[in-house]
C-alpha cells in the first residue's frame, strides 16, 4: 500500500522512471510527451547534459553551507546573471526554493521597505481575482482563486482584489483594447483611493496568468497604466513571473513585452527547469538600500535559501535559455502551436478561446460557444482531458475552477523550449483527440 499522501487520493499514478528531452518514460515503458512541462516547469528539457554536468561539479565540491555563515560562488553567479538579464531597475536577487516562497518573500520585502522608510501604515495588498500566487498562507491570500482559498479563508491575512485583464470574458464587444485597459486601470486606482493611498503597500499581478485560467496575457497598454498608477500613489508593483517568466513567453521576462519594470519580480519554475527546487526574487535598489541603510537585515529566511546545488543547476539553465537559439525556438514553436491549435480546434463548438504567448498557450472550453457558457462542473471535463491525454502519451495541464462565480475548464500547454516541429504536431493531434474524447 502506498504510504505517500498524494495530491489526489485513490487515483493510481504511473511511476516515472526516466526522462530525456521532451519525453518522460514510466516503469511500464510507456512514453509521454511532456506537453505542459509538468506545471510549466521543464524549460530546457529533461536530462540536459550541460545542466547535469554543472550539478555534478557542484555536488563534488559542496552540497550545502548555511547562508547565515557563507555565501557560495554558485549563488553569487546566479544573482549576477539574473540581474544582467533582467530589465533595468531590478538590481538585486534573493534566492529561495520555489514559487510560493518567492511570493512570500516579495510580500515581506514590500512590507519591510515601508517599515524601514518610516511608513508603517502601508499594509494593504491589492491583487486580481483571476490569479494564483502559491499555496502558503500569504501567497494563497494574495491569489484570487476562490476555490483554492475557500476552506483556508479563516487562516488568511486580508487582501483586496480587483478585476483581471481577461478580454475573452470581460471586454465589451464595442470596447477597444485601450478603453478596456483604461477601465481596469481606473478600477485599480479607485480601489487604492477607497483604501486610502497612504495605506496601500503593493499591487500584485501575473503578467500572463497561468494556473488560474490558462495563458491569459493583458490587453494593449494595461500594465503601462498600472505602473503609472502605482507610481502616482507610491504603491509597489510586484509582478509574479513564477510560471510565465524565464523565457516561457518568448522573452526572458514576460514583463519585457508589456514594456514595464516592476519594483519586485518573482521567478521559479523555469529557473530550476525541474532540476532543482529554486525560486528568486529580483528587487530594486530602492528596496535594497532601505534595508542596507536601515536595519541591515531582511527579516525573513529559509534553511535552504541560496542552495548551492540548486543555484548551480539554475545558473546553467539560465545560460541555456539566454542563448539566442533557445528563445528563437520558443517563438517559432509557440507560433506553430498557436496556429496548429487554431486549425485543429478553432471551429470546435466547445472551444471558446485559444491564446497565449511563446510556449505558454491556453485553450478555454465552453459548452456553448456563442454564449460562452462553461461546462457543468459536475462533468469534470478538465480531469477527463488529463486522463485521455495521458492515455494517448501526452502530459497536459487541464484545470477547472470558479472565477467570479463562473466555472470554467481550460487546458494549459507549456512544453520544453527545446521542442521540435514534429513534436508540436504530435502534441496538437493528441490534445485534440483528448478533448474530443472527454467531451
Ligand atoms: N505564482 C504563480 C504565478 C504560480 O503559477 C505558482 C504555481 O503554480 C506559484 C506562484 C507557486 O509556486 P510553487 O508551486 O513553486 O510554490
Amino acid at each position: 500500500m502506498a504510504r505517500i499522501l498524494h495530491r489526489s487520493i485513490g487515483q493510481p499514478l504511473p511511476h516515472a522512471a526516466s526522462a530525456q528531452g521532451v519525453y518522460i518514460t514510466d516503469t511500464e515503458g510507456r512514453r509521454y510527451l511532456d506537453g505542459s512541462g509538468g506545471a510549466a516547469v521543464t524549460s530546457v528539457g529533461h536530462g540536459h547534459p550541460e545542466v547535469l554536468a554543472a550539478m555534478r561539479a557542484q555536488i563534488d565540491n559542496l552540497c550545502y553551507a548555511h547562508t547565515g555563515f557563507f555565501t557560495t560562488d554558485a549563488a553569487e553567479e546566479l544573482a549576477e546573471q539574473l540581474v544582467k538579464l533582467a530589465p533595468d531597475g531590478l538590481d538585486y536577487v534573493y534566492l529561495v526554493s520555489g514559487g510560493s516562497e518567492a511570493v512570500e518573500a516579495a510580500l515581506k520585502m514590500a512590507r519591510q521597505y515601508f517599515v524601514e522608510t518610516g511608513r508603517p501604515e502601508r499594509r494593504h495588498i491589492i491583487a486580481r481575482r483571476q490569479s494564483y500566487h502559491g499555496n502558503t498562507l500569504g501567497a494563497l491570500a494574495t491569489g484570487g482563486n476562490a476555490m483554492r482559498r475557500q476552506q483556508f479563508q479563516p487562516l488568511l491575512p486580508q487582501t483586496h482584489h480587483v478585476s483581471p485583464c481577461y478580454a475573452y470574458r470581460d471586454k465589451g464587444s464595442d470596447e477597444s483594447p485601450e478603453a478596456y485597459a483604461a477601465r481596469l486601470a481606473d478600477e485599480l486606482e479607485a480601489k487604492i483611493l477607497e483604501l486610502g493611498p497612504e495605506s496601500v503597500m503593493a499591487f500584485v499581478a501575473e503578467p500572463v496568468v497561468g494556473a488560474t485560467l490558462g495563458a491569459v496575457a493583458s490587453e494593449a497598454d494595461y500594465f503601462k497604466r498600472v505602473r503609472k498608477i502605482c507610481d502616482q500613489h507610491g504603491v509597489l508593483l510586484i509582478l509574479d513571473e513564477v510560471m510565465c517568466g524565464m523565457g516561457r513567453t518568448g522573452t526572458m521576462f514576460a514583463c519585457e513585452q508589456d514594456g514595464i519594470t516592476p519594483d519586485i519580480l518573482t521567478v521559479a519554475k523555469g529557473l530550476g527547469g525541474g532540476y532543482q527546487p529554486i525560486g528568486a526574487v529580483l528587487l530594486s535598489s530602492a528596496i535594497f538600500d532601505s534595508f542596507a541603510n536601515g536595519s541591515g537585515l531582511f527579516q525573513h529566511g529559509h534553511t535552504y535559501l541560496g542552495h548551492p546545488v540548486a543555484a548551480a543547476a539554475a545558473n546553467k539553465v539560465v545560460e541555456i535559455i539566454a542563448r539566442p537559439e533557445t528563445l528563437a525556438n520558443v517563438n517559432a514553436m509557440g507560433a506553430r502551436l498557436q496556429s496548429g491549435l487554431e486549425a485543429a480546434l478553432g471551429a470546435s463548438p466547445y472551444v471558446g478561446d485559444i491564446r497565449g504567448r511563446g510556449l505558454f498557450r491556453g485553450i478555454e472550453l465552453v459548452a456553448d460557444r456563442e454564449q460562452k457558457t462553461p461546462f457543468d462542473p459536475a462533468r469534470k471535463i478538465h480531469a477527463k482531458i488529463k486522463r485521455q491525454a495521458m492515455a494517448r502519451g501526452l502530459i497536459s495541464y487541464p484545470m477547472g475552477g470558479t472565477i467570479d462565480g463562473v466555472y470554467g475548464d481550460h487546458v494549459l500547454l507549456a512544453p520544453p523550449y527545446t521542442i521540435q516541429a514534429d513534436e508540436i504536431d504530435f502534441l496538437i493531434e493528441r490534445i485534440t483527440q483528448a478533448i474530443d474524447a472527454a467531451i
